[in-house]
């Protein structure tokens, strides 16, 4: 009889010849188990998802008590659902009172779908603007605005109209134009390897944008839900964006995504034509306990408070010949080493170990840091040491 691993391999899409393939039996806070009870730290948090960690009791309550009343009822938008309403309800606060009308979709390609579509339809002007090495997920709108050629080349045709400017250049920003219907931007670019803006880079994109009367959209769903020691990324530059788009950490384990704009803009998705954007799952109740219950968690702990402290500890113990830079903020590090073999190597020896980390899609000399929010100290001082120890016992 065939194993799991050779089901698996079998069975499901594979996306590479090397998949990790580690077999997990469960996951619990900050850790990860294997079906042989190995127990693994998560470093990465399931590329930025698991904020509040794995399996938190409050979020399994929560969608427990939820599954029991109603799941799936209706494509979005025609019942009056009771999650959905008071997820809005909870997450708006934590934005921008301009920011006030959401949108619940079931991931953050989709928001990003959402994003761009309403842009479009509200400034009715044909072109976007994106950067180099930004990643927006995987759709064809949204790998239209990735900037990286090598993942979207043989995917072409692809949506027209799309400018890709270097990240941090001011310069360069002169290509927003009264053609652009919105830019696009993380704010902090995440597969590139965790670039941060440089100082007032935001303030000139808004001001650019503001000049021009083109959008400004923030992709905050690798960087939101304290990932970077705020509640929001653009939160630390006092900048406010046009719509910001969510996922990954909002629904404390569940999908669930969302973009969120001013009524105004919003309201440019209900005429001419109607219904301008459907989705049969988004918003779905039970992922909207979860968000609600992770908020919860949030608001309640002083994880995010913390993260600066923590990652400044990361910072601190990771230090070694062969470490080049340590780049990021908050729990976005990432650890520059001087080649991908190299990188490769320690990575390999630290999953061994028992510490799971990996790289970036665009930047593959880097180690992404990117663990639950609350992680300990002794945790992060075992981490550093065991990286330390792998990049020792593999040179
Ligand atoms: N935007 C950013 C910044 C992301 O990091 C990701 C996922 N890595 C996405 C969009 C796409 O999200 P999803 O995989 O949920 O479609």
């Amino acid at each position: 009889m065939a194993s799991t691993k050779e089901l698996f391999l079998q069975n499901l899409a594979q996306t590479t010849d090397f998949p990790l393939a580690l077999e997990i039996s469960s996951a619990k806070g900050n850790f990860i188990i294997d079906t042989s009870g190995k127990k693994y730290l998560d470093l990465i948090s399931g590329i930025s998802v698991s904020n509040i960690g794995h399996c938190h009791p409050k979020v399994i309550e929560a969608i427990t008590e939820q599954s029991k009343k109603y799941m799936h009822l209706m494509v979005y938008g025609e019942y009056i659902q009771g999650p959905q309403v008071e997820l809005s309800e909870k997450l708006l606060r934590h934005l921008d009172s301009s920011l006030h009308s959401i949108y619940l979709l079931n991931s953050g390609s989709e928001a990003i779908e959402g994003a761009l579509k309403v842009a479009k339809r509200y400034t009715g002007r044909p072109e976007m603007v994106a950067f180099v090495d930004a990643y927006h997920g995987s759709s064809h709108g949204a790998l239209s605005a990735m900037g990286n050629e090598e993942f979207k080349t043989n995917f072409r045709p692809l949506l027209p109209g799309f400018t890709h400017l270097p990240f941090n250049d001011v310069q360069a920003l002169s290509a927003i134009t009264k053609n652009t219907a919105a830019v696009l931007i993380e704010p902090i670019q995440g597969e590139a390897g965790y670039l941060v803006p440089n100082p007032g880079y935001l303030a000139a994109i808004r001001k650019r944008c503001d000049e021009v009367g083109a959008l400004l959209i923030f992709d905050e769903i690798q960087t939101g839900f304290g990932r970077t020691g705020t509640f929001f990324a653009h939160q630390r530059e006092g900048i406010v964006p046009d719509i910001i788009t969510l996922a990954k950490g909002m629904g404390g384990g569940m999908p669930i995504g969302a973009f969120v704009t001013s009524k105004e803009i919003m309201d440019s998705l209900k005429e001419n034509p109607i219904l301008g954007h459907i989705t049969t799952f988004g918003g779905h109740p039970v992922s909207c306990a979860a968000a609600i219950a992770n908020l919860d968690v949030l608001e309640t702990e002083n994880w995010i408070e913390e993260v600066d402290a923590k990652s400044q500890l990361f910072k601190d113990l990771l230090v070694h010949p062969e470490i080049v830079s340590i780049k990021g903020r908050g729990f976005m590090l990432a650890v520059e080493m001087k080649s991908f073999d190299r990188l490769k190597t320690v990575i390999d020896r630290c999953i061994e170990k028992g510490l799971i980390t990996d790289w970036f899609l665009f930047n593959d000399y880097s180690m992404r840091i990117a663990p639950p929010l609350p992680i300990t100290e002794e945790e992060i001082r075992w981490a550093c040491a065991t990286i330390l120890e792998a990049i020792e016992e593999t040179k």
